[in-house]
């Protein structure tokens, strides 16, 4: 980060008078004949901050192929200059970083430092695909028989849907755009209806910079119907997906009788496993940050405690928790103060209380209630809320509920709390906090999950890694970032020869 980025986040820009959005295709602004209009909403103020208009068949159809026409010549760009175009847009992101991040707090509500970490984590998938001159190389056998020769190439798939979630607005798109235009592809971009303005920005900074040529990246906004005119289109060829594990099931299905390759990263519910000999420091930190930051909106927040040990020693690790959690201050994502956001909006507000309700209702015991929390005058504000005594196989312990919910079960041992956990339909994160090395060495081998974090909260792998969910956290073989990304961004070509 620069210094220049610091100052320019001290506060969330001024909030514009509301403007209706547009597709960006084959380099230009096109208004959008929608089949619908949603309303964009500031989730601290309630504030309308754009109207988003959803694209349907048509529309869609003039993305992909005007995506299909740019990668006539896309593909032909050398690796080398296609990286070339890839600094530039580094680049530029880091000078607009500040920017970014404030416009990812007011749409979406997070607070501002975890915004620039969320811009940063982008950022840096913009860095690990510039690397691609080295990642496309292929393979080759020298005489596999008398004058013949094998070779493997890597060749871009075409056009890539991508199609995001409104949690991190600005990372998500930036996991999947970097990588699939590094391979040669073109790419249409559909964000969230939710809090599309971070990806309209980073479009508008394409086109400002002229980063890529016209068409090669492309933004169409919109819903369900879109999805489906994407997943449909014979112009498409490949579909890179997050969200929910419902709609990740859904894509995947119907990309799948399409023919059409797709990674669809789904939803979670990760287990962070409290070991009696943990720092209680440590502990405190990584549990409150990763089951409460961004509201407990992220698709690898902890969401479910186990605690490991005697009575005694489970009741001292939960007391450690719920001080530090008491201790957050609830408020909007723009105030330096303010540890817990708003929800997305009052409706998922809503849901959550609802959740809550249900669990108790279920026999859960609040130890506390975020409920209570002030709501900003039309905010979506939720204090941290802790339940204890779910039954471990209660919803409330097996399903993800996405928001400042902390659900609490209980093991006697750490094999218990393992197999406990290993019992979830989801895999994408799972952490302990221990001081014992024998510990943490059984628990990353035993755990299923896809990333595991020891006195981690939040253990998300940087971009040169995979972001590697197991189970029902993902639908597909292949993950987004590290050298997933190129296997599922290209088609290999085999070629024997003999001269
Ligand atoms: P969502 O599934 O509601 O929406 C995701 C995208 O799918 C949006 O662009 C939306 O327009 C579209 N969509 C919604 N319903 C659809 C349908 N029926 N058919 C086709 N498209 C549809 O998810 P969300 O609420 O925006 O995001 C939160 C979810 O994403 C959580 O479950 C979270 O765990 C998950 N998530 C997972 C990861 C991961 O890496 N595994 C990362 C971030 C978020």
């Amino acid at each position: 980060m620069t210094d220049t980025d610091t100052a320019t986040v001290t506060s969330a820009p001024e909030t514009a008078a509301p403007r209706v959005l547009r597709n960006h295709v084959a380099g230009a602004w096109q208004e959008v004949e929608a089949v619908e209009t949603l309303t964009d909403l500031d989730p601290a103020t309630g504030a309308v901050l754009a109207e988003v208009p959803l694209s349907g068949t048509a529309a869609v159809a003039t993305a992909a192929a005007a995506a299909k026409a740019a990668q006539r010549e896309w593909r032909e760009v050398p690796p080398q200059v296609r990286a070339r175009h890839l600094m530039k847009f580094r680049e530029v992101l880091d000078t607009h970083r500040g920017e970014l991040a404030a416009l990812v707090t007011q749409d979406m509500g997070k607070t501002l430092p975890d915004a620039l970490g969320e811009v940063g984590r982008g950022i840096e998938s913009v860095e690990a695909a510039i690397a691609i001159p080295h990642l496309l190389k292929g393979e080759n056998l020298e005489g596999v028989a008398r004058g013949v020769d094998v070779e493997m190439v890597r060749q871009p798939v075409g056009v890539v849907g991508a199609i995001t979630p409104f949690n991190f607005p600005a990372m998500i798109p930036l996991w999947f755009l970097p990588f699939a235009v590094a391979c040669g592809n073109t790419f249409i971009l559909k964000p969230s209806e939710q809090d599309p303005l971070p990806s309209v920005r980073i479009l508008e900074l394409i086109a400002e910079h002229e980063i890529f040529p016209p068409g090669v990246v492309n933004l169409v906004l919109g819903g369900r119907e879109t999805v489906e005119a994407l997943i449909d289109s014979d112009d498409v060829d490949a579909i890179s997906f997050v969200g929910s594990a419902k709609t990740a099931r859904i894509v995947a299905s119907r990309s799948a009788e399409r023919g059409k390759r797709a990674q669809a990263l789904g939803g979670a519910k990760n287990a962070m496993v409290a070991m009696p000999d943990a720092d209680p420091k440590v502990l405190a930190a990584g549990v409150t940050s990763s089951a409460f930051g961004a509201a407990g909106q992220r698709c690898l927040a902890g969401s479910l405690l186990v605690l490991v040990g005697s009575e005694a020693e489970q009741d001292a690790s939960l007391a450690t928790v719920v001080e530090a959690s008491r201790a957050l201050t609830v408020g909007p994502g723009g105030s330096e103060s303010t540890d817990v956001c708003p929800l997305v909006s009052s409706g998922a507000r809503d849901r959550v209380a609802g959740e809550i309700e249900k669990a108790l209702g279920e026999g859960a015991e609040a130890v506390l209630d975020g409920r209570e929390a002030s709501a900003g005058e039309g905010g979506a504000n939720l204090g941290p809320t802790i339940l204890d005594r779910v039954a471990p196989d209660a919803p409330a312990a097996k399903e993800e509920i996405f928001g400042p919910v902390l659900t609490v079960v209980r093991a006697p041992d750490l094999d218990t709390a393992i197999e406990r956990v290993n019992t979830s339909r989801y895999g994408n994160a799972s952490v302990l906090f221990t001081t014992s090395g024998g510990a943490a060495r059984a628990y990353r081998h035993g755990i299923e999950a896809g990333m595991v974090g020891i006195n981690v909260g939040v253990a998300a792998p940087i971009a040169w890694f995979p972001f590697s969910g197991w189970k029902d956290s993902i639908d597909g073989d292949l993950h987004a970032n590290g050298t997933d990304a190129v296997d599922f961004y290209t088609r290999k070509k085999v070629v024997t020869s003999r001269w």
